[in-house]
């Protein structure tokens, strides 16, 4: 294949950086060299240590070639394409004929592109008519999708990066940022060391992005919402809210104002686990500032509460009217490069491409007349979501379980139970780049799949930019890109007329139809287009026309945006009108429930996971990196120096985390970087990597009940240490427990 300069996207994190990928020799042997991209309008030429060292993975554990086995306790065999998909057909009708149809579910991957996302939607909600179809985006940014949309009325982050360098304050919340997007953190940091804008931090941790802000919070886990309205309080009380933008622009404030009215500072104070003083001024901070940018993740989206969290969030932008305008907003980090494109494409179990819902008769009968498929295809209630999947594999109500892209044996809640479930699966395909992963010793079937750089689609990154992500390397073995498998399943399955298109830019030209008179209007991308001009943000409509400023609307857009003219482009909202009915966005009035797993006597400490710079998920790419093996060789258990002394456990001792559902074994990291009462322990090491180092073994499935999203940061944990055989590496011990 000839490679010159490729422009791509890294295919790890939401930030959605754009890569130069040239071929260079290297004592005499061809190499790939990944460069930033210095024109890619997202990272400017910037890229962290994972898109830095993305080729030193590709050629590595690569599944080459279809794979079967009858039963787990056999040996896989090679087999051809044509008998793997025969095994699939078959399956399905069989599985069709003794459950149902709703006994297939797949779990696909942010790691898709738009392509495979889409094509997955047609094969499973159209033509085979389940809606089990979830992604590990359930596991990652479901709460700020649905907190988006019930607030909004669309999903959907309202701002975008440029924002970053022009907000007055940065208010960061449930986000490891300088770790976890990194590139997005470096701009807004070259951006406080110029300005004056400050930068709040809320995190139990006193991470590296905590670090270097002008206020941090340490609040107690699960009191996000205490603080929230902590603070919306004395916004309330100092009069610094924006009365006309609440009047005109959103409905529901009374009784959110209300609601406010009892979190005094001594009450939030002292939930939360801060001094008052620090309240008051995060408070002033926002007050003062001219324009407040919020940025969260996980540390909110993974809560029995995370819909609830992120609406308490967009309320204060929308008391303050923050949004819509520069270095405004509420803005979601995405964790997967593709989240943002899965969530357009329909890729969760309540959604149709083009932020359509399932519930929703007119979509299901837009997309079924699009599909070219009879009315009533397309079922009318929400398919299973992740955990629903495992849950339908426990009571035998799946009979056909196909992984795509992900490894749920490492990244899913209650790992003890998980891995149960998939022990008692009829048949799970196992549908990958790489082999072994955790998740292929529960599999059945093997289908190889092509990754980065060895197929053609597009991603969208957490600005709603669009990334054309060309193919520029052979295929490896007998690797298929992921919409081909699906699509060849549709064909073999009489569905010749729906899986006519024979390239990812037809696929991409079909589902961009799809999303005329949709907030993410895409009717102007394509393959071709975003190839020859590079990224392109949406909305983007075919017509050219970002913005609808009208005679009508333009006197209070300057008033509301106090500026000259509204600016075009870029962020949502600048309109000042809402997706929702009657244009006007929505105050959520919630009180904190708190925990799902409190800590308790015989489980003391809250347990929160979360992830480390280098590594990217279950290291099923970055675990194959020397240098990032280097960099974080082992996993570790955050503890406060006081709690350590108490339970006389000492520095790089070995500890045993125990909570209800499992245990996990991590050296011990005596810091005051965690607060008392809470300990950290990253989430990337599965049983590949390490052994007893899943923090998943210890976390618990309870759900979010809007968004689904299970609350994966905390759960309740006791403390043992291990005492060691002479010899044994800390990392590496099974030896006797000494409970203190
Ligand atoms: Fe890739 Fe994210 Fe790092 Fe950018 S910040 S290079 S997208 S991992």
């Amino acid at each position: 294949m000839d490679l010159r300069k490729t422009k791509t996207l890294c295919p790890y994190c939401g930030v959605g950086c754009g890569l130069e990928v040239s071929e260079v020799t290297k004592n005499g042997q061809p190499t790939l060299k990944v460069m930033g991209d210095r024109q890619h309008p997202s990272s400017l030429g910037k890229v962290c240590v994972k898109g830095a060292t993305i080729a030193e993975a590709l050629d590595r554990d690569r599944l080459l070639y279809p794979m079967f086995r009858r039963s787990l306790s056999e040996k896989f065999q090679r087999i051809s394409w044509d008998e793997a998909f025969d095994l699939i057909v078959n399956r399905i009708q069989a599985v069709k004929a003794s459950h149902g149809v709703d006994g297939i579910a797949m779990y696909g991957s942010g790691q898709l592109q738009t392509e495979d996302y889409y094509t997955a939607q047609k094969l499973l909600k159209g033509c085979l008519g389940t809606n089990n179809f979830d992604a590990n985006s359930r596991l990652c940014m479901a709460s700020a999708a649905v907190g988006y949309t019930q607030s909004l009325g669309a999903d959907g982050p309202p701002a975008c990066y440029e924002d970053l360098e022009l907000t007055d304050c940065a208010f960061i919340i449930g986000s490891n940022t300088a770790e976890c997007h990194p590139i997005v953190f470096n701009r807004l940091r070259e951006h406080l060391k110029r300005s004056k804008a400050k930068l709040i931090v809320v995190d139990p941790r006193c991470t590296k992005t905590a670090e270097v802000a002008d206020l941090h919070l340490a609040i107690k886990p699960g009191t996000d919402i205490d603080l929230l309205n902590g603070i919306a309080h004395l916004l309330l009380k100092w009069g610094k809210i924006d009365t006309l933008f609440i009047d005109e622009c959103t409905n529901g404030f009374s009784k959110y104002a209300m609601l406010i009215q009892s979190y005094t500072p001594e009450m939030v104070a002292r939930r939360c686990g801060i001094r008052i003083d620090h309240l008051e001024q995060a408070a002033e901070y926002w007050a003062k500032a001219e324009s407040v940018l919020s940025l969260w993740s996980m540390g909110m989206n993974q809560s029995s509460e995370g819909t609830a969290k992120v609406r308490t969030l967009i309320n204060l932008h929308l008391m303050t009217g923050d949004i819509g305008r520069p270095g405004s907003g509420p803005f979601s980090l995405t964790g997967q490069p593709n989240a943002m494109g899965g969530r357009e494409a329909g890729g969760l179990s309540h959604l149709l491409p083009g932020y359509r819902t399932v519930k929703n008769p007119a979509h299901r009968a837009f997309i079924e007349q699009a599909w070219q498929l009879p009315p009533n295809s397309i079922a009318p209630l929400p398919g299973r979501d992740a955990w629903a999947m495992i849950e339908g594999l426990e009571a035998g109500e799946v009979g056909l379980f196909w992984v795509v892209a992900t490894n749920p044996a490492v990244s899913m809640p209650d790992l003890e139970r998980t891995k149960a479930a998939l022990l008692k699966s009829p048949f799970t395909i196992c549908q990958d780049a790489y082999y072994p992963t955790e998740t292929t010793n529960y599999a059945h079937l093997l289908l190889p799949a092509l990754q980065w750089g060895e197929k053609t689609g597009t991603m969208t990154n957490s600005e709603r930019i669009v990334t054309y992500c060309p193919q520029f390397r052979d295929r490896p073995g007998e690797a298929w890109a992921d919409w081909e498998i699906f699509a060849e399943v549709g064909r073999r399955l009489g569905f010749q007329q729906q899986f006519r298109a024979v390239s990812s830019a037809e696929i991409y030209a079909e589902f961009t139809q799809l999303t005329g008179d949709r907030p993410c209007n895409m009717t102007g991308l394509s393959h071709q287009r975003l190839a020859a001009e590079g990224p392109i943000q949406w909305p983007c409509p075919a017509e050219e026309n970002p913005i609808e400023v009208t005679p009508d609307n333009r006197g209070l857009l300057q008033k509301l945006l106090h500026q000259e003219e509204p600016l075009k482009g870029k962020r949502l909202y600048t309109d000042r009108r809402f997706h929702t009915a009657d244009g006007r966005a929505k105050f959520a009035a919630y009180h904190s429930r708190g925990l799902a797993e409190p800590p308790n006597t015989e489980y003391p400490f809250v347990l929160t996971i979360g992830r480390l710079y280098g590594h990217w998920h279950t290291m099923t790419r970055t675990g194959r990196i020397e240098k990032i093996r280097k960099l974080h060789p082992n996993p570790f258990l955050e503890i406060h120096p006081r709690d350590a002394a108490r339970l006389g456990i000492t520095a790089g001792e070995l500890v045993e985390v125990r909570s209800p559902r499992g245990m996990a074994r991590f050296p011990a990291l005596i810091t005051k970087n965690i607060t008392p009462g809470t300990v950290f322990a990253p989430m990337h090491w599965g049983a590949l990597w390490g052994e007893n180092t899943e923090a998943n073994a210890l976390s618990h499935a309870a759900t979010c009940p809007d968004s689904l999203q299970p609350e994966l940061k905390a759960c309740a944990v006791q403390l043992c240490k291990v005492e060691l055989a002479p010899g044994r590496s800390p990392s590496l011990a099974t030896e006797a427990i000494i409970s203190v």
